[in-house]
């Protein structure tokens, strides 16, 4: 046990990979660079090294109850807690993509709404008191990508709870199957998982208020990597930053908020900021 934990999820490449780069730069402490591709991750620690960075690497999939155990019993054992979680990993259908929306919907959400609700209720015992959570959001999760003022007003409630917002989920998801979800919901199951994940960051900075823990939204930028096919300007670099500032910058008072790229808080359910 020594020292303070970062972990990055999803850090094999594209905007996580730079802000594990940004935290080996930065942060005092060791880094954890994770991946569910085990071969990927690795890759991505040695080109790090051939920076002169030195992340640590451990296997994570944030679909698998057992990859985040054994990652939860790794960290406990060996270093005891964690100081900065950044919940990186995501997925996005291509605009083209050919999957029917109900499909779209159900692996969207569970990968970008339930798998990271699942990973930090198993890693947020092990957040140390002080600790810094950053949920990686996007515009796309701001609240005015969901047509319906209903609903609308049943995310931004601040009584909202986890089991509600998973329930909102899952109703997102039958609506989907029933092909009845468009004039609610809208048509990106991306955008409904970045909703909810922001959603879920209101919730959960209420749950960790009492330990002192911080959690934040971002929307990194539109960056240049894999999920944006290349299409964002902003570098991966350039898409780490507002990451970073909220780990390791960000004045205490910055906590439950959807901050945008520019490092500026936004507000989730008013105007609809510049999109990039
Ligand atoms: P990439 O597709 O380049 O990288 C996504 C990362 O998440 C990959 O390392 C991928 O692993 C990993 N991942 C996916 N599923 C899992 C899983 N089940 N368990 C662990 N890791 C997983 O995307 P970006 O770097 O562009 O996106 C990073 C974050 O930024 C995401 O949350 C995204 O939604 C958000 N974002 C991105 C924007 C952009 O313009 N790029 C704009 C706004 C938000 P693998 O290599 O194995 O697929």
């Amino acid at each position: 046990m020594s020292g303070k934990v970062a972990v990055v999820t999803g850090s094999n490449k594209g905007i996580g990979y730079a802000i594990v780069r940004g935290l080996c730069k930065k942060f005092d402490g060791t880094v954890f660079l994770t991946s569910r591709n085990v071969e990927l991750g690795k890759k991505a620690v040695a080109d790090l090294e051939k920076e002169g960075l030195h992340p640590k690497y451990h296997q994570l999939d944030i679909t698998d109850n057992k990859s985040i155990e054994t990652f939860r019993d790794f960290i406990k054992k060996e270093h005891g807690g964690i100081d900065i979680l950044i919940n990186n990993a995501a997925i996005a259908f291509k605009q083209n993509a050919t999957e029917p929306a109900a499909v779209q919907a159900e692996q969207t959400v569970a990968v970008n709404y339930f798998a990271v609700l699942n990973a930090c209720e198993k890693l947020f015992p092990l957040i140390q008191n002080g600790g810094r959570v950053v949920n990686i959001s996007s515009s796309a999760g701001h609240l005015s990508k969901i047509p319906s003022e209903a609903l609308r007003s049943r995310f931004k409630d601040p009584n909202l709870t986890i089991p509600e917002l998973s329930g909102l989920m899952q109703q997102y998801v039958e609506a989907a199957k029933q092909g009845t979800h468009a004039p609610e919901w809208g048509n990106s199951s991306y955008a409904v998982s970045k909703v909810g994940l922001t959603a879920l960051t209101m919730i959960q900075q209420r749950m960790l208020n009492d330990r002192d823990i911080k959690v934040n939204a971002v929307h990194p930028g539109y960056v240049d990597t894999d999920m944006s096919s290349h299409k964002g300007p902003l570098s991966i670099d350039e898409g780490a930053a507002a990451p970073l500032f909220l780990a390791l910058d960000a004045d205490d008072s910055v906590k439950g908020q959807y901050v945008w790229f520019d490092k500026q808080i936004t507000s989730w359910d008013g105007k609809t900021p510049t999109p990039y």
